[in-house]
Parts: structure tokens; sequence; C-alpha cells
């Protein structure tokens, strides 16, 4: 079936009181993986890419410095095979853009094919942040998408998001903002963290979403809350990553038994990256160890120098610009590409899988209204939205 929108999705999620699993995306494979995964749980599916992904995918190695340009490009390259793959599929796929920073970004995601986006002006002071994302929610609506805001500010570093500090939401302010911009979701900040290095033994503020999801309530107002920089960092990936010559020190996540008591204080969207790039960094390693010979082959290979010359990094963007085709359209020009893509799709569905069933979204995708983006666009013109 063709893309769905974010705020079905989440309606259903709301109504029936699990957490969606949203899983970041870097490469053409990983979506291909990740809508499998969710297929055999029969869940709905929400993929992210996050702005600068979308620079990677549009060829840009150092990602970080990517244009609007390149963004469109790769916004373009992954909008068109997700599409691909969720036409085929007999569950509802969103493809959401994470954290983008400007209404250039989130443009560039919608004619790219993205039916969801999150505008995130959580650094901008409250009244700009209001006027930016209602700006977005006028651009946005008018064409179906749904849109996530941001309130208050997460600690950590992921891509260019990144805070020493953190400020937790405030309950009443968000229930104006939600009011006021009519975001159809909210990332909040409540003790979440970007990255893979959160500290051991965090604590959740549960107090804040059950807060505004009462006064929201109270107030007659939907809104999904979301819960972003909530990888849980499985112990044993990190170990097994050391085991196989890497050098991953201080990574935590946060736990388990914590996400999971978020979720019926109104946590209906929990964004995780760190624990699939772990999978996929473990298994690049475990891949060559197996198969030593794959290092001198010329079209792998440069992709294990790359593992050998990084032992701390985490994030397969650094180790895949050597199989760029395969990352931007899914090519794959031979056997030994073909291990490495094999090893990076078993990767993704060993973390996302764990994630779908722990989140509680298996069985799921029946009670996902399919609403397309036209009909989405016609009931928020209807609504005043
Ligand atoms: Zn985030």
């Amino acid at each position: 079936m063709p893309l769905v929108p974010l705020k079905p999705v989440l309606d259903a999620a709301r109504a029936h009181g699990y957490a969606q699993g949203a899983f970041n995306v870097n490469a053409v494979c990983q979506a291909k993986a990740a809508i499998e995964v969710h297929e055999m749980f029969r869940s709905p599916v929400i993929l992210q890419g996050a702005d600068l992904a979308n620079a990677f995918m549009g060829g840009r190695a150092d990602f970080a410095n990517g244009t609007v340009e390149d963004k469109i490009r790769g916004a373009k390259n992954i909008g068109a095979a997700v599409r691909r793959f969720a036409e085929e599929s007999p569950v509802p796929v969103v493809l959401h853009l994470d954290h983008g920073h400007d209404l250039e970004s989130v443009k560039a995601a919608i004619d790219g094919g993205y039916t969801s986006v999150m505008i995130d002006g959580s650094s901008l002071p409250f009244e700009e942040n209001k006027e930016l994302t209602r700006e977005v929610v006028l651009y946005a609506h008018a064409r179906g998408v749904s849109v996530e805001g941001e309130l208050g500010v997460l600690a950590g570093v992921e891509d260019d998001v990144s805070s020493l500090t953190s400020t937790y939401t405030d309950p009443l302010a968000a229930i104006e903002f939600i009011r006021d911009t009519k975001v159809d979701a909210l990332a909040i900040s409540y003790g979440t963290m970007h990255g893979p290095s959160k500290g051991k033994g965090v604590k959740l503020r549960r107090e804040i979403p059950t807060a505004i999801r009462e006064c929201l309530l109270h107030a007659g107002i939907e809104c999904a809350l979301v819960s972003h920089g909530s990888s849980t960092v499985p112990q044993y990936l990190v170990e097994e990553i050391n085991g196989l010559g890497g050098d991953v020190q201080g990574a935590y996540g946060i736990p388990m038994p914590e996400l999971l008591a978020a979720i019926p204080c109104g946590i209906n969207k929990i964004n995780v990256d760190t624990d699939i790039r772990l999978a996929v960094t473990r298994n690049l390693r475990e891949l060559f160890k197996l198969r030593p010979e794959l290092a001198d082959s010329k079209s792998a290979g440069p992709i294990h120098d790359l593992l050998a010359a990084n032992p701390a990094q985490v994030d397969p963007r650094a180790f895949l610009p050597p199989i760029y085709p395969t990352v931007m359209y899914g090519e794959v020009p031979d056997e030994d590409v073909a291990a490495v893509v094999a090893a990076i799709e078993a990767g993704v569905k060993e973390a996302v899988g764990t994630l779908v069933v722990e989140f509680g979204s298996v069985g799921r995708s029946p009670l996902v209204e399919r609403v397309g983006l036209d009909e989405m666009a016609a009931r928020y013109a209807k609504a005043g939205l």
C-alpha cells in the first residue's frame, strides 16, 4: 500500500496504549530489512531519515557538511526505495524526517516522498520555536503530511543535534505549544539523551509525560508524545564489538524497564538509532573475522580497512562510503558486497525486531487506519488545522 502519514499510526498507538518504535535508517538495505522484520511481526512501521542522513544518502560521505542539494538527492533516493517496499508490504509504513532544522529541509523531505516531518526548533526561544513549527505545520498539513515538534532540550550528541545539558519540558508550555502550532506529535525532554553515552542507570521523569497527557485530555487536544534519544544500548553488543577489535567505552542506554514504564504515561513513539548502529557494526566486524579473505576484496575490502582504522566508531556511515551505490540505490554489484548487505540487514533485524516486541507493536497493523495524504490534507483543511 502507499506510504501513510504518521498521525494514523500514532492515533492507533494512543488508543490502544502501546508504543511504536521509530527507527533511523542510513541506507536502502537498512530500510528494506527494517520493513521486513516489522512484516514478520505484523507491526506498523515508522522509518526515520535524519536530516544529515539524507545528505549521506545523497552521496555526501562528509554528511555533516551536506548541502540542501545533497539532502534533496538523498531524500529522493530513500523516498523512492521506501515507497517501493511499502507498496508491496501488507503493513502500513511511514517515512519520517528526523530533526529537520528549517523549512528547506522539510521541503526537501516532502518532495522526496516523506509522509511525516519533524521540525526541531527546541534550541530557539519559545516564541520563535512556535513560529517556525507553525510555519512547517501549515506547509505540511496542506499536503497531508504529519508534523512532530520538539519542546525542551535533550542532552547528548547525535548528528548535528547536540547539547551538554538538558532542560526538561515544562508541561504547561507544552500544552500552549501544541494548541498554538497544531502539531500531531511532540518530542519532550524528560531524561532521555541522544547518543550512545547516556550514563549508567538513567531514571526518566515520567511525571512530565503524565502531566502533559492529563492536561491535553482536559483541554480536549489530541497529540502523541515522543521519546527521543531512547536507545537501550544492549551491553552484549558493546562487548561483542570490543571482542572483535572494537574499542567502545562508556556506552550505556536507557534501561528497558524505564522506557516501558513511560509508555502508559503517554509516550507513543520511541526513537532508536544507536541500537541499530551497534548491531550493524558488530555484524560488519564479525563478517570480516569469519571471512578474512574479504579483506582483500576489491569491492568490500575497503570497509574492512575503515573498521580497522576506527575501533571506537559505531556509526556505520563511517564504514559504508566504499559501497555508495548500495547505500543510495540498493545496488549489489557482486557476491562480496552481497555478504556485506546480508550482515547489515541481519543487524537491523536483530535490533529492530527486539524493540518491536518490547514496545508492544506486534500484531497492531490492522489497528491503523489506511489513510492517504490527500484524504489527510482534506481532513486537516476541514478541521482548520
Ligand atoms: Zn532526536
